[in-house]
């Protein structure tokens, strides 16, 4: 009898863990792999959508394309997770499974900030993103606040890329010298793990006239008066308000009890196990010590394959989660920077950083196009 392996989610984390699956056990697994989406979008396909690169229809990857050997993908909503008896209950059903692996990914909460549903738009959802899109072709100039409104949230570097994106984006309609950009967030620095990372886009930010704002928490925004309050007493006008709200863990991941009082899963940041035998759980719905980032997500999920190729294929014992990434950002002018991080294998994190080029702009369209291929088997990379 094949072993059931039933995967919630299927992003980035989902979807790796999915094709290693495939690839090494196919023989000895029946997957099962669940998303209430019919198509997947990468995170920072939604800045494409945002600045008016790509339509979202041609950044969407249907799952429908999913041909793998000993995988089935649904389209259902999970409304229970029973992590014991590692059941799973949908709109469409029940799923029973031998291995469970929870993979939702991170909500986002717009109403946890009072004001910013009335006053405010957040582009980190496909849908928020491509709404803005029009709200940015039609802006004429004024005070636009690009807000991070919670402390953990995915790609750090993704409010930098935006303001970078927006500069260019408003230079070229000739709107630039008429409009202020803010940026307003609760890290203390772009990217707390590196000076040198942080201090090489503090200077670009600076040559933009781009504001920042750091170890800033916004408490709500005026819709009356058009202001952000800041917790320290601060107020700061606004004609247009990006956001990056509130993340939290998928409601059904809380009602289920499968989250701790910091709102998250817990995993042994090795072999990312829960405490329920045969459950585990990857990507951003985990408090594992490392940044929200569908990297991150990906490499936990190659490490999941490894201990259950080790678990059922026996052979070498599995090597534990590395922590290692790269990053690529957005620095504007069509040229990327990349960060190659190790955040578990000492002390201290360690960051490498790479100086925007337009060679890594290449570099970033192959990640795209090899995850493309490996999870959707489209194009040719
Ligand atoms: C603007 C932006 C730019 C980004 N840029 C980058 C980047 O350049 N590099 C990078 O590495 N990361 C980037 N990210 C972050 C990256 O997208 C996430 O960290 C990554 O997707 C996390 O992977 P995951 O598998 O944990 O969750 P996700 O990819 O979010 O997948 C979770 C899945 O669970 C599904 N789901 C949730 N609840 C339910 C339910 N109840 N029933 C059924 N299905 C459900 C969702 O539909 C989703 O498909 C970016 C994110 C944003 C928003």
């Amino acid at each position: 009898m094949p072993v059931r392996i039933l995967i919630l989610g299927a992003g980035f984390g989902g979807l790796e863990l999915a094709s290693r699956l495939s690839g090494e056990l196919a023989d000895e697994v029946e997957v099962t792999l669940v998303d209430r989406n019919d198509s997947f979008v990468f995170g920072f396909s939604k800045l494409d959508v945002l600045f008016g690169r790509r339509t979202m229809d041609e950044v969407r990857l249907p799952y429908a394309s999913i041909a793998k050997q000993s995988v089935e993908f649904r389209q259902e909503t999970i409304v229970s997770i029973d992590p014991v008896r590692k059941r799973v209950v949908t709109d469409a059903g029940t799923h029973e499974a031998d291995i469970l692996v929870v993979a939702l990914g991170a909500d986002l909460a717009p109403g946890a900030t009072p004001g910013l549903i009335e006053a405010g738009h957040e582009f980190y959802s496909p849908e928020g993103a491509e709404a803005l899109r029009e709200v940015i072709e039609g802006f004429e100039g004024g005070a636009i606040v690009i807000g991070v409104l919670g402390g953990l949230f995915k790609c750090p570097p993704a409010p930098y890329e935006a303001a970078f994106m927006l500069h260019d984006h408003l230079t070229r309609r000739g709107v630039r010298g008429s409009t202020s950009i803010t940026l307003v967030t609760p890290m203390p620095k772009p990217i707390p793990i590196s000076d040198e990372v942080s201090n090489a886009i503090l200077a670009m930010l600076d040559e933009r006239g781009i504001q920042t704002l750091h170890a800033a928490w916004t408490d709500r925004l005026d819709p009356e008066t058009k202001a952000v309050h800041l917790r320290d007493g601060r107020e700061l006008p606004f004609d247009l308000f990006l956001a990056v709200p509130v993340h939290v863990a998928p409601p059904v991941v809380v009602e289920s009890g499968l989250a701790e009082d910091d709102g998250w899963i817990a995993v042994d940041k090795v072999s990312l196990a829960t405490k329920w035998p045969d459950v585990y759980a990857v990507g951003d719905v985990t408090s594992a010590p490392v940044p929200r980032a569908g990297v991150v997500a990906e490499g936990e999920a190659s490490t999941v394959a490894d201990v259950l190729i080790h678990k059922l294929g026996g052979g070498a014992a599995p090597a534990p989660f590395a922590g290692e990434l790269t990053c690529y950002i957005e620095m504007g002018d069509d040229t990327i920077g990349r960060v190659n991080v190790n955040f578990l294998s000492g002390p201290a994190p360690v960051a490498v950083y790479d100086p925007p080029s337009h060679e890594g702009a290449a570099a970033k369209r192959n990640f795209g196009a090899t995850r493309r291929s490996r999870w959707f088997g489209i194009g040719d990379a």
